[in-house]
């Protein structure tokens, strides 16, 4: 056990340093995690989710190994299409919420607006978009959405496009092809969608484009209207088995501001990219290379990571950290440190040396905990149920103090 004081533990990494800045122990957090000794021995309840007003909650996501970790979302729509915003303001939302990377994928074959915007060319959204995202450090990547409906719903992403108009094509396969051929970074939207059973459902042409090589994602989650098909874990699965990289995007047609109520800290999903670098090419490098993760707010139930253990695990590692604030055994308080933006929750699986509930809940920022320490040596080992590394799978790790 490592027995450091409380300064000490505070002065000890950037982590107690942002704790130390914002008044450790002071904060609302705490306020409520105090609380929870009264509560030990059943499962803690203390509220998960931190109400920021009316303001957007712009998380933050540790870097680690070399890479810098971007927000993105890689599926919006405008005006130039069926959404409800111009592109500018799209961007402008994007910024408010946190984001690094866009991609205003506008449908090519839905544009409802077709008559009241002269100018038909299907780069121009992008062009209106860029001059905004520019001037807001925003990363603005060229996409369409191709939009087909025979016979069952095939909607991809086609990023980095160079030439949008040469993606219209009388056959879906030819427009894919199109982007193939443009070296676009090219997924498969929303699997669940238009299908008759809620689910998302395999069709001969992901083998098809997988085998071609030009198929490189798929959207794990879609949207964030609180619809069953939004999250689709089967979908981990299969990046997993093709090795190809997970997205989770709004897809948002509305402004974001009307589907999101920021006081009870909800968000737009994002994909989060693990990049060598934050420019363009830093992106799509990372694109290809599957370096991604997801995070969504599970309507009604907590905020969740999605991606594989080898993104997961690091992020944990530089965002919890726990220290007890006295050597020694009996009871004692633990300190513990979160900066995800989000409550962390644990599942117990074992513990040695400490008496802790089955649950733990431990909120965003920092916390006390009085817990019974009942030998020198503590290890406990626990599910994080927000981080979610395979269908059905969620991370273990192991806490020594
Ligand atoms: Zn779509
Ligand atoms: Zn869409």
């Amino acid at each position: 056990m490592e027995n450091l004081t409380r300064r000490e533990f505070l002065k000890k990494g950037s982590l107690a340093g942002l704790a130390g800045a914002a008044g450790f122990l002071t904060g609302a957090d705490c306020a409520a995690a105090e609380q929870l000794p009264a509560q030990m021995g059943q499962a803690m309840r203390i509220p998960r989710r931190q109400g920021r007003g009316t303001e957007p909650l712009n998380p933050k996501f540790p870097n680690f190994g070399g890479f810098v970790t971007l927000l993105a979302d890689l599926h919006q729509h405008t005006t130039f299409s069926d959404g409800d915003l111009w592109p500018a303001a799209r961007v402008e939302e994007a910024k408010r919420e946190g984001l690094d990377v866009v991609c205003l994928s506008d449908h090519i074959e839905v544009r409802p607006f077709k008559a009241d915007i002269a100018n038909l060319d299907l780069g121009r959204g992008y062009e209106v978009a860029l001059p905004r995202a520019k001037a807001s450090d925003i990363l603005l990547i060229p996409g369409l959405e191709i939009t087909r409906s025979e016979p069952y719903a095939k909607h991809l992403n086609a990023l980095f496009l160079k030439d949008f108009n040469a993606l219209v094509t009388e056959r879906f396969e030819d427009a894919v092809r199109a982007a193939a051929r443009q070296d676009a970074f090219i997924f498969w939207n929303h699997p669940a969608w238009g299908q008759k059973e809620p689910k998302a459902t395999w069709y001969p042409q992901m083998d098809k484009f997988l085998e071609e090589g030009i198929l490189h994602g798929f959207e794990v989650v879609n949207g964030f209207e609180g619809d069953a098909r939004d999250y689709q874990p089967d979908v981990i699965e299969w990046c997993q088995k093709h090795r190809v990289t997970m997205l989770g995007n709004s897809d948002a047609h509305k402004a974001t501001a009307y589907l999101t109520d920021w006081s009870a800290g909800e968000h737009r999903p994002m994909t989060l990219i693990f990049a060598r670098e934050r420019t363009l090419e830093g992106v799509r490098e990372a694109l290809f290379a599957g370096r991604t993760a997801i995070y969504y707010y599970l309507p009604g139930e907590r905020d969740l990571l999605i991606g594989d253990e080898k993104w997961l695990l690091p992020i944990f590692n530089r965002s919890f950290n726990c220290m007890p604030k006295r050597p020694g055994i009996g009871l004692n308080e633990v300190v513990f440190q979160n900066d995800l933006p989000f409550a962390l929750e644990f599942k117990v699986l074992s513990a040695s040396g400490i008496k802790v509930p089955e649950k733990l809940l431990l909120p965003h920022g920092s916390s006390t905990l009085t817990l019974e320490v009942v030998s020198g040596s503590v290890r406990v080992e626990a599910e994080v149920l927000n981080f979610h590394i395979g269908k059905n799978q969620r991370m273990v790790v192991e806490v020594s103090l």
